[in-house]
């Protein structure tokens, strides 16, 4: 059969070499703030890059600023702008509201130290719907947070996330869900991407991001497919050819965002998705810092 040479039927030890090498070139040009060049596209001048989904969990630091500071240093050398963070350290699969307290309270500290570059989510448990909306005021009214973050603690499609999804997007907020589909089976409380698409029907003025397009995006970005207030990120899985093209074929390009995952994963491999996909420039630009930016605007405008 013949093969695309974009396919992931090629090589993957020559693939990764080729989209490091693609990712290296990028970075070194964007250190010098000049351009980035595609295999494919004319140069992109001076992209900007918002990454919307970071952990300071991992990095080096006792306190949260310098958690911060070493995040920013190594997140300058990809030329990210602004970085969302959420969950504080060590992670909390099922948050206690103490726990929950305590860890947006490390995250706020850490924003505060750079809050020209540091945007964040609320993280909220919705077995502790009370505790959950008392962090939420407390965070969003004023910032620095613009939405909430759910990890694994309850499946997304739960009554329970109802009253926690009015209250963020009353407050012009986003939705943030972490999602996977998982061969060898998901935890309890850990959603896929259909349970995202039952809540967000019945929120159908909210506007939700399906965390890492599910894991196993290609189902993934299938399932989410009919339901336009989900936005899928492409944080956190191997950077495989194909991904980024096939969300931006089937969902259009205004709701793929860049993400990714760090610390838990590299800038390098996760910018790799997008430099090296076959996409227009102006695509690229959307997905890298521009749908983000128009998707926080609300919460931001809301919080000043
Ligand atoms: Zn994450």
């Amino acid at each position: 059969m013949k093969q695309h040479p974009r396919s992931r039927r090629v090589d993957r030890r020559v693939w990764l070499q080729s989209s490091s090498l693609t990712v290296a070139a990028a970075t070194a040009k964007l250190t010098r703030a000049s351009e980035v060049t595609t295999q494919d596209d004319p140069p992109i001048p001076d992209p900007v890059i918002w990454d919307g989904h970071c952990h300071l969990h991992g990095m080096p630091g006792a306190t949260p600023q310098e958690k911060m500071a070493s995040f920013l240093k190594v997140a300058d050398r990809f030329g990210i702008e602004r970085v969302v963070c959420f969950m504080g350290w060590p992670f909390d699969a099922d948050p206690t509201p103490d726990a929950l307290r305590r860890q947006n309270e490390q995250v706020a500290a850490a924003i505060a130290s750079a809050p020209q570059r540091a945007l964040g989510y609320v993280y909220v448990n919705p077995r502790h719907v009370d505790a959950s909306l008392e962090e939420i005021e407390r965070w969003m009214r004023r910032g620095p947070m613009v939405g909430i973050k759910l990890w694994v603690a309850v499946r997304c499609h739960d009554r329970r996330l109802d009253p926690l999804v009015d209250r963020v997007t009353r407050l012009g907020g986003v939705i943030f869900q972490h999602t996977w589909i998982k061969t060898n089976g998901n935890l309890p409380g850990e959603s896929t991407p259909q349970d995202l698409v039952a809540l967000a029907k019945r929120h159908p003025t909210a506007k939700f991001i399906c965390g890492h397009t599910g894991g196993n995006w290609e189902l993934g970005i299938r399932a989410v497919r009919p339901q336009p207030n989900i936005f899928v990120d492409l944080a956190g899985s191997e950077p495989t050819a194909g991904m980024t093209e096939m969300a931006v074929r089937e969902l259009g390009a205004s709701r793929v965002l860049f993400g990714s995952d760090a610390s838990g994963r590299s800038f390098a491999s996760q910018l790799a998705k997008v430099y090296d996909a076959r996409i227009s420039t102006d695509d690229r630009r959307a997905i890298l810092a521009r749908n983000l930016r128009r998707l926080l605007a609300p919460a931001l405008r809301s919080r000043s």
